[in-house]
């Protein structure tokens, strides 16, 4: 019998409201009070649907549990636990209680290679009270250093066990602000990675401004994946990606995107759209797209956006792109759902030996 337990998360309030941060895929979601009432049941213990029925019959309807359930397990807040396996019985003695480790490997790494930014974007966290790093009056090095990122990479390739493949991803502030000290890590991953019989697949997001032809000609020989942080046309584009003089950043980076686009083909370019009151609506997205033909990746700065109305059409545009595989990060039509495969790809099933249950 399927066992549900809640996935690891944070509950919060804002604005009188309860929203959920789903650690493993850093999503943000409103709660309604079903919603809020099944996962704060599977956090205090694990059940089987019948289970938690009985045990919110006071609150709501079998058939709401259920379709709460499919909801929460749709976005991955909740999850299948693996059944139990039969231990094998001692022939005397007491039964030993002993729980085996279960292998963690580190799949994918993010290296915060600078806090420094040449945009100053309306809705960045770097420039708010929930800033990452103070750099203010030097305190903390703007830079990730070529020695930590080495550093960083000797971890990854260590902690990643007996998985072939690691996944390095950068990011910032603007990443390619440091793009010496990325370059270099390149490098010195993939030759790490070839003396361990490892690969090593790379991505990074970048706000645009700084791709230049060596630029785009280096992510491309690489076969670096890139996620470019754009809102959509220039209306919106200008209105909330502004440089630190308050000017649109939309006519500097087009032309750059569009240089990506035509010679970087080995993977299908990102764009993440941060949604906000008054930003890009699925409509507008979706024309763009037609413009511009990149994956759109959809994340809120404002949590009031996801209420309905227009804005929530962008939310549709990414789930018609499919899921990110949790192994080789592709984009797939399906994933499985079987608690030891879950996240992953068919491929990535198969590679895996096991079977898929999408
Ligand atoms: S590009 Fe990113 S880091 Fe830079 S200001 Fe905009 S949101 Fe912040």
């Amino acid at each position: 019998m399927s066992v549900w337990a809640a996935r690891d998360h944070h509950r919060f309030e804002a604005a009188g409201r309860p929203f959920v941060y789903l650690a493993p895929s850093a999503a943000v979601f409103a709660l309604d009070d079903p919603a809020d009432k099944v996962l704060a049941s599977l956090s205090q213990a694990p059940a089987t649907s019948e289970e938690l029925v009985t045990r919110l019959s006071e609150h709501m309807s079998g058939t709401a549990v259920e379709q709460t359930l499919a909801e929460l397990a749709r976005v991955q807040a909740v999850g299948m636990l693996a059944p139990a396996r039969a231990e094998p019985q001692p022939t005397g003695g007491t039964r030993p209680k002993v729980i085996p480790l279960a292998q963690f490997p580190l799949s994918t790494m993010v290296l915060n290679v600078t806090n420094q930014c040449n945009l100053s974007c309306t809705y960045c966290y770097e420039y708010g009270e929930d800033k990452i790093v103070d750099t203010q009056n030097g305190r903390k090095p703007k830079f990730m250093s070529e020695e930590t990122a080495r550093q960083s990479v000797d971890f990854m390739l260590k902690e990643s066990r007996s998985n072939p493949v690691a996944h390095l991803t950068f990011f910032g502030g603007e990443t390619l602000l440091n793009f010496p000290v990325l370059r270099k890590t390149i490098d010195y991953a993939r030759r790490r990675a070839a003396e361990l019989g490892k690969q090593v697949d790379f991505s990074l997001t970048t706000n645009a401004t700084l791709l230049k032809p060596e630029i785009i000609e280096f992510l491309a020989d690489e076969q670096v994946g890139v996620t470019i942080s754009i809102d959509g046309p220039r209306e919106v584009q200008d209105r909330f990606r502004v440089f630190h003089n308050g000017s649109g950043s939309y006519d500097v980076v087009e032309p750059k995107i569009r240089e990506l686009l035509a010679r970087h083909r080995s993977r299908p370019i990102g764009a993440r759209v941060t949604l906000t009151a008054g930003g890009a609506t699925g409509t507008l997205l979706r024309q763009y797209q037609d413009d511009l033909p990149m994956l759109f990746i959809v994340s809120q700065a404002d949590l009031q956006v996801s209420e309905g109305g227009e804005d929530t059409l962008a939310i549709d545009v990414v789930r018609a792109e499919g899921y990110k595989c949790a192994r080789c990060w592709r984009t797939v039509d399906t994933i499985s759902s079987s608690p030891d495969t879950d996240g992953l790809c068919e491929r990535c099933v198969a590679a895996l030996g096991g079977s898929q249950a999408a």
